[in-house]
């Protein structure tokens, strides 16, 4: 047992307990979250770091409390290694979340009340992209392009044609639940042909992005934000790159805009998740979340599962359910592929006839297995599971022998670092 879990067992048992379930349950299950990924020893470590304890309201450099010498540094180093891996003119590596990333761009730009074209919710896009009940949709006035019926890629013509007869100031790019490419570019050059700024939101594909296997907004795009837990691997947060023109508003919309004190202890973690990535094994490691999920996808249309879009090029899939059984729904799917140890999330599917929490379809992830190391050969033997779990119709003892069976395979990929260690 690593000795931090030592000291919290004696210090607080009750929250010692949960932790180490978490662990377990973690280490014992197929994490298939697509927005989700195991972090490393040394990020998880500095997330723990004494850091946590210092106010440094500013930046470095200009803080307003004493003391911030070494917060300086590693902030500054945040953001150097930002501006590498990204290739970016501008990096603010404060925001907490990758939601206060978009909130903090659209203080920086918007009044309340004015005009943001952005993909919609139902067709992959994100809460901060002006959902209803989030701050962005009850404070700004979003429209919404989505993707094509039959393709069920992003309708670039009915984006041109929103942005023409809307006249919005910002267009945001970028998805949640969207399992292609999307061509920055074309946005930009859409934006640009109708004087609006745009925001690409990479909080998925970070990871891909940066190791250039999906199409880099940064040089097309004003602004980009992005989370740092997800494909990048790093601690939860989020962070803002954008042209050196707009450094100063969106700075300062950060703080005092929007947040108080920057969290140090998770910016200096974003710094090493950006220095592990700036690596060339991290290059290698996306290339395998795509591989694996290129494999699973193939595993899962041959097991008579429809995908959204026909396949993937990223790390996730949408699993229509539909065409494999009229009746399942996302959540039956959910509930009886976690009692088999693997866990994904149900998710609307462009067009769901199904409400949001019931839906016809899963999202299923590769990042998180493909940090433990597990390749093409456990993605085909994943996917034999789901199919074996979704045709039991959630027959327990089915899903109790495919969930010993995901023990043992998770046993084989161990990936909690110093976490891992035994009772
Ligand atoms: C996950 C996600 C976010 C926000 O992340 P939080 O850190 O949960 O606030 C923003 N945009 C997109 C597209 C996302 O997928």
């Amino acid at each position: 047992m690593p000795k931090y879990l030592q000291y919290l067992k004696q210090t607080d048992p009750q929250i010692y307990a949960i932790i180490k379930e978490e662990r377990d349950r973690q280490h014992s299950m197929l994490g298939m979250i697509a927005s989700e990924n195991f972090a490393s020893t040394t990020v998880l470590a500095t997330v723990g770091s004494c850091l946590t304890n210092k106010y440094a309201e500013g930046l470095p450099g200009k803080r307003y409390y004493g003391g911030c010498e070494n917060v300086d540094d590693v902030e500054t180093l945040a953001i150097e290694r930002c501006k590498q891996l990204f290739g970016c003119e501008h990096a603010n590596v404060q925001p907490h979340s990758g939601t206060q990333a978009n909130m903090a761009v659209y203080f920086s730009q918007l009044k309340p009340g004015e005009t943001v074209l952005a993909m919609d919710l139902a067709h992959g896009g994100h809460l901060s992209h002006g959902f209803k009940l989030n701050f962005s949709g009850s404070l700004y006035n979003f429209v919404h392009y989505g993707v094509k019926r039959d393709t069920e890629t992003i309708d670039y013509d009915q984006l041109n044609a929103l942005a023409k007869e809307h006249k919005p100031k910002l267009i945001v790019c970028g998805a949640s639940a969207y399992p292609r490419q999307i061509d920055f570019a074309r946005i930009a050059e859409i934006a640009h042909s109708h004087n609006a700024l745009t925001l690409a939101d990479i909080a998925h594909v970070a990871g891909l992005v940066c190791t250039g296997l999906h199409p880099d907004p940064v040089i097309v795009c004003d602004f980009v934000t992005s989370t740092t837990h997800k494909t990048l691997r790093g601690p939860r947060a989020g962070t803002i790159m954008s042209k050196k023109q707009f450094a100063k508003a969106v700075n300062s919309s950060v703080f005092p805009g929007m947040q108080g004190g920057p969290l140090c202890h998770v910016i200096a973690a974003k710094a090493v998740a950006f220095g592990e990535a700036l690596r060339p094994e991290f290059k290698q490691y996306a290339q395998q979340i795509i591989d694996n999920c290129k494999t699973l996808a193939d595993a899962l249309l041959s097991k008579g599962f429809r995908l959204c879009t026909g396949g993937t090029d990223n790390h996730m899939v949408l699993v229509d359910l539909r065409s494999y059984n009229e009746k399942l729904t996302g959540n039956d799917a959910e509930n009886w592929l976690h009692q088999a140890g693997i866990v994904v999330n149900k998710n609307l599917i462009p067009f769901d006839p199904r409400k949001a929490n019931e839906t016809s379809g899963v999202r299923i992830g590769t990042p998180i297995l493909t940090t433990r190391g597990m390749k093409q050969d456990q993605m085909v033997q994943v996917a034999d599971w789901i199919d074996q779990a979704l045709s039991s119709n959630g027959d327990p003892k089915t899903l109790a022998a495919i969930k010993a069976q995901v023990s043992e395979l998770c046993n084989q990929f161990p990936a909690l670092g110093y976490l891992q260690a035994a009772e």
